[in-house]
């Protein structure tokens, strides 16, 4: 269980390590949503995404409880997190990617001084050998959403949108394995329980959807979404949960929606987001939420984009 207070103890353990985003707005995507929208932007935080605050929080208090070595299983956001978190705190880490990862995402870990291993092309092999890893050096795994720790650090963009839109209506977040909605969710409907909190996935990458569906977790074979972010193929055992119990909405956008939505932010807002943050914003010019009159926060959780890929990113 995580409860407010556990998010409000990782809002003071993480907040020098992170910086609290500001809110951006932009009155055309007012204009074209019918809404106010409040961008939180993740998309400028530490390492470039919302993957710090999670990390942040479970690697010092696995430090304070004597972990001298941490590991992680990914070659993305939550992957860059551990090992800048890790630097920051002069602990060693090592992190476990695909042997296919991209070399810039692997850069990007190595510049935070992270070792990386390549291990096998599935999350199921990397996962146990990252396990295996922490267990051989007196360490710990970090995953990337299903671990209370983690969840109260994502959750702390909960408390923050509160406090920087008090009169908020509805946050907007997208859904990938549900660390980041479950934090919110925990902060928001333990404090505020008026504020709906809408969480958004790629109809591609709908295991959310189905799980909530059929009142059980289920997976998904494949994932095939631009929002990279999102491709979880089921949702944690800590996260599902919380979702079933306090989840006012999800809604699914498709793959054209999601790169018109990419195209509009960065072209008319100047923000540089991730396709799975264009996810979110998608969901406010759709007809779900078009012309609601509310003040919509919309969690713009990252923005570490490879320039080279844009083209894919973009509406044919
Ligand atoms: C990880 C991630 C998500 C999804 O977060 P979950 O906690 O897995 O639901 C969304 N956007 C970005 C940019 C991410 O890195």
């Amino acid at each position: 269980m995580v409860s407010l207070n556990d998010v409000k103890n990782a809002h003071i353990e993480i907040q020098d390590s992170i910086h609290e985003t500001s809110i951006l707005k932009s009155e055309l995507l007012n204009e074209q949503s019918g809404n106010q929208v409040y961008l939180k932007s993740e998309h400028l935080q530490k390492t470039g995404s919302f993957k710090i605050r999670g990390a942040t929080n479970a690697v010092k208090k696995a430090v304070q409880n004597g972990a001298r070595f941490v590991t992680a299983a990914s070659s993305g956001n939550h992957g860059q997190a551990v090992a800048s978190i890790a630097n920051e705190l002069g602990v060693p880490c090592i992190i476990v990617v695909p042997e296919d990862a991209n070399a810039a995402k692997v850069a990007a870990i190595k510049a935070y001084k992270g070792q990386v291993e390549y291990c096998g092309l599935i999350s199921a092999d990397r996962i146990p050998r990252a396990k295996q890893l922490a267990e051989e050096n007196e360490g710990i795994f970090i995953p990337p959403y299903d671990h209370p720790h983690v969840i109260a650090g994502q959750g702390t963009i909960g408390l923050e949108v509160m406090e920087q839109v008090p009169d908020v209506d509805i946050i907007v977040v997208p859904v990938g394995g549900g660390g980041l909605i479950s934090g919110i969710l925990t902060a928001v409907k333990n404090s505020k329980p008026h504020v709906k909190v809408i969480g958004v996935e790629p109809e591609a990458a709908n295991d959310t959807y189905l799980s909530l569906k059929n009142k059980q977790i289920t997976s998904i074979d494949s994932a095939p979404t631009v929002a990279d972010g999102l491709r979880t193929s089921q949702p944690g055992d800590l996260t599902f949960p919380i979702l079933q119990e306090h989840l006012d909405d999800l809604l699914l956008v498709t793959e054209k929606q999601i790169k018109e939505a990419f195209q509009f932010t960065v072209e008319r807002t100047k923000q540089l987001i991730e396709p799975s943050s264009a996810a979110a914003v998608a969901a406010v010019l759709s007809g779900e939420l078009q012309g609601a009159q509310q003040k919509i926060a919309v969690v713009l959780s990252g923005g570490n984009v490879d320039l080279r890929q844009v083209q894919e990113f973009m509406p044919d």
